[in-house]
């Protein structure tokens, strides 16, 4: 799965999904991906969240819906992103998952569960990008 968080200059911030959907999945499977608020979800007047793992356990949970309200409600983007996956954590223990968080200043973090998780920052200032490790 990708998840992408995108940022115009005129502070619009735009989401999107793409993924291969989960292993072994069913044929006609509905995944997490297309589900607003559970892979991703944005709001210009607060920021952005991109998820990726297990998603049909993630989807029961929208957090990427939940990262955006916390940070509305003034949660930094790093806390915001632990409380949405410890919120899937409580209930199954064994998920596999990750978000990111990003506020509409630009400030960003991840945070998962059950592996490691790389998410990758550009900015137009950025010659490249700048690649983030994010440990359980
Ligand atoms: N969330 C995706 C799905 O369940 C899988 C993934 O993130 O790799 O379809």
């Amino acid at each position: 799965t990708i998840s992408m968080a995108v940022f115009d200059r005129m502070g619009h911030i735009a989401v999107g999904t793409s993924t291969n959907g989960a292993s072994f999945k069913i044929p006609g499977r509905v995944g997490d991906g297309p589900i607003a608020g559970s892979s991703a979800y944005a709001d210009s007047e607060v920021g952005a969240c991109g998820a990726t793992g297990d998603g049909d356990i993630m989807m029961r949970f929208l957090p990427c819906y939940q990262v955006v309200e916390s940070m509305r409600l003034g949660m930094e983007p790093i806390l915001a992103a632990r409380d949405a996956i410890s919120r899937i954590r409580r209930k199954f223990p064994d998920f596999i998952g990750a978000v990111f968080a990003v506020n509409k200043n630009g400030l960003h973090a991840g945070a998962c569960h059950g592996w490691t998780f790389q998410y990758s920052v550009r900015s137009p200032q950025m010659k490249d990008v700048q690649v983030f490790t994010v440990v359980p």
